[in-house]
């Protein structure tokens, strides 16, 4: 098996690490009620995905 020589210090470790850190969960708001979604998701709120209804929506508040 395969064993480091030496030691990866605290700062190239943290530069190595530093690439892959930056995925933020992005929010956009959605065209049709203006609520906050998921880019390329269907809208929670209002079922509303490019202009077409995609769900159907009930008035009251659903668990998910
Ligand atoms: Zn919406």
């Amino acid at each position: 098996m395969a064993v480091p020589k030496k030691r990866v210090s605290i700062e190239r470790r943290r530069l190595r690490h530093s690439n892959s850190r930056k995925i933020l969960p992005q929010v956009i708001k959605c065209d049709h009620c203006g609520k906050y979604k998921l880019p390329h998701r269907v809208c929670r709120e209002c079922g509303m995905y490019r202009g077409n209804q995609i769900l159907n929506v009930k008035k009251a508040k659903s668990t998910r």
